[in-house]
């Protein structure tokens, strides 16, 4: 029972008070309070809170280990950044330099009320285990990619493609909370051959493939030089899109890609707050959602954010809309919120996420409405709109997870949050001095 349930559906719903009913990690049913009350039976449980209950939101893009390096190599523009700071000192990582830097930024994420993130990185074995102690849920895309140059018979990418099928192998749907899928860089780190194939394995796995794509103004030219086309072009060409595809960034892209992706039923994991902070561009939103693209947000990894609060995406994605479009009226509230909701799931292929409907994960936050965000609060609509333009992370108090509470009283429960300082302080600091 909640002062009000926002189940970011699509007809918008509102239920003021409402309820939720809870079993076994799902929800069973969301209604308004009248329509639940004496209806639990065995095995059913109701939760109540204080405030406004939401499904939890989902970052569709994400390198969170890389709270490793927040604040490292700033204004520089991506192929820069990427080259000269973070891929020489990724280079030294271990896995446990990843379990804690993941398990850092899974206490920051739960207490913004992020509950699933997509993630792209290395030491896939070991991120995985902090999202699980963290009680937190990802789909594991590792990261595709070379970062030092070897002499080896069989092409690098084979090797990472392998080991993530066995990755997946051992666990895909670990603890109800973990999904595995393929994260091949990019077309300008990862040649033609190696997305084909991490294309092919996703493809015979139902297994999400997740790329960065045209972040940068100038990433078609070499393609085009080579291949005779863009990057999208090649890649629906070459059977890469015929999987569940979800392309990062998706800035730079011709009328003729942006009908590709509708017409291949390609995702982007929109990210407005890192393209503006690289300056790497601003994506053609409406252009995608106009064509029926999904969509999702993403906050892009720490390094490049500089935080994982995905309320700044919901807000900053309105806003660069609508400057982009000059028009007012672009991306109203509710259709920012579903980017990072319910869109944000479908974006994912996982409509069990970011809604709060009978068999969706029982994932949910509580958002306190006792503050000045919300007054005035003169009907269900304006509940939403205060949502998303005048509350902020600051005001989610409690959250679950399947069903399990991991924030309590803005307090994560699951991570040591000292310790986890500590230990990413330290990390970083060797990383800085064996890469300078
Ligand atoms: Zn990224």
């Amino acid at each position: 029972m909640a002062d009000a349930v926002v189940p970011c559906d699509v007809p918008g719903t509102v239920f003021r008070p409402g309820a939720v009913d809870v079993s076994e990690g799902r929800v069973m049913r969301v209604g308004p309070v009248s329509s639940l009350r004496g209806s639990t039976g065995e095995g059913v449980r109701e939760i109540a809170v204080e405030g406004a209950l939401l499904p939890g939101l989902v970052n569709t893009h994400c390198h969170s280990p890389m709270t490793l390096f927040r604040g490292t190599g700033e204004n520089l523009p991506l192929l820069r950044w990427l080259r000269e700071v973070l891929w020489p000192r990724e280079a030294h990582l271990t896995d446990e330099d990843v379990y804690w830097g993941m398990t850092l930024a899974a206490e920051e994420l739960l207490c913004f009320g992020v509950t699933t993130t997509c993630e792209m990185y290395f030491a896939q074995d070991a991120l995985a285990d902090a999202v699980v102690a963290a009680g937190s849920r990802a789909l594991i895309t590792p990261a595709v990619l070379q970062l030092t140059e070897t002499d080896q018979g069989a092409p690098w990418w084979s090797e990472a493609i392998a080991s993530i099928g066995d990755f997946s192998d051992r666990r895909d749907g670990e603890a109800g909370r973990i999904e595995v899928g393929f994260g091949p860089h990019a077309a300008y780190t990862v040649p033609l051959p190696g997305l084909i194939e991490a294309a092919e394995e996703a493809q015979r796995r139902n297994a999400l493939f997740h790329l960065h794509l045209a972040e940068t103004e100038r990433e078609d030219d070499a393609f085009v030089a080579e291949h005779g086309g863009t990057v999208t072009e090649v890649l629906a060409d070459n059977g890469v899109f015929d999987g569940r595809v979800l392309a990062a960034h998706s800035i730079w892209l011709s009328e003729r890609d942006l009908d590709i992706y509708a017409d291949r039923d390609v995702a982007v994991a929109h990210c407005p707050q890192s393209n503006a902070k690289l300056a790497s561009g601003m994506a053609p939103l409406m252009g995608l959602m106009s064509r029926g693209v999904r969509v999702g947000l993403g906050t892009d990894g720490p390094a490049s954010n500089n935080d994982l609060d995905l309320w700044e995406e919901i807000r900053l994605a309105a806003m660069m809309a609508r400057l982009r479009e000059g028009d007012a009226a672009a991306l109203p509230a509710a259709a920012a919120l579903d980017l990072a909701t319910r869109g944000a799931g479908l974006s994912l292929g996982r409509p069990d996420l970011g809604v709060l409907a009978p068999g969706s994960r029982a994932d949910m936050i509580a958002v306190s409405l006792d503050d000045p965000a919300f007054v005035p609060l003169l009907d269900d609509s304006m509940l939403v709109e205060h949502l998303v333009w005048s509350a902020s992370s600051r005001l989610v108090t409690d959250v679950w997870v399947g069903g399990v509470p991991v924030v309590s009283d803005r307090h994560c429960l699951t991570v040591d949050g000292a310790h986890a300082r500590s230990e990413v302080e330290s990390r970083a600091r060797r990383l800085a001095s064996v890469s300078s």
